[in-house]
């Protein structure tokens, strides 16, 4: 099977998918700025330059795009250079879990959403989650505040993810 694509199609194709500013990153931020939130964009000083921060909330979330982030849902690879695409996309992965392994050290909670989540059926659910997420985080801080100065041990920290795939019929 061929690809629909030129060679060079293809890799501006997948330029594309792994610029900035995509749209899902803007759907996330539009929503988060629609409810209040402030956050900073492309904090290059952190690990992995995370789309988004916000620091009052110590949350960094990544929109990664499926294709280039490896999505195990999602899966397609290209059907040219497949073992170029597959061997760029496991560095990719692998570059992920180590910005977030340093980021959770750091203390910030990392939140990963996924392209697919942001399409239509599951985005008002990934939102929502989104947005208990943070308001949980924030809540989690001031605990962990309160509880030292009475002198308690840390809970376990704990990171985030998003609940959100593409929903699923139960009893069938
Ligand atoms: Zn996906």
């Amino acid at each position: 099977m061929t690809d629909i694509w030129s060679k060079e199609k293809r890799s501006a194709v997948m330029a594309r998918i792994k610029s900035k500013n995509t749209k899902p990153e803007l759907t996330v931020r539009h929503f988060l700025f629609s409810r209040g939130y402030r956050y900073r964009i492309h904090v290059t000083r952190l690990p992995g330059t995370p789309d988004i921060v916000l620091k009052k909330y110590r949350v960094v979330i990544f929109v990664h795009g499926c294709f280039w982030h490896g999505h195990s849902l999602d899966g397609n690879l290209p059907h040219t250079n497949v073992q170029f695409w597959a061997d760029k996309i496991e560095r990719n992965k692998e570059r992920d879990y180590e910005n977030k392994r340093i980021l959770v050290s750091m203390g910030w909670k990392v939140i990963v959403i996924w392209e697919c989540q942001l399409k239509s059926k599951a985005k008002a659910q990934t939102l929502n989650s989104l947005e208990f997420l943070l308001n949980k985080s924030f809540l989690d801080d001031r605990r962990l505040l309160s509880a030292n100065a009475y002198g308690l041990q840390h809970p376990e920290g704990e990171e985030g993810s998003m609940a959100a795939e593409e929903p699923v019929e139960y009893g069938k």
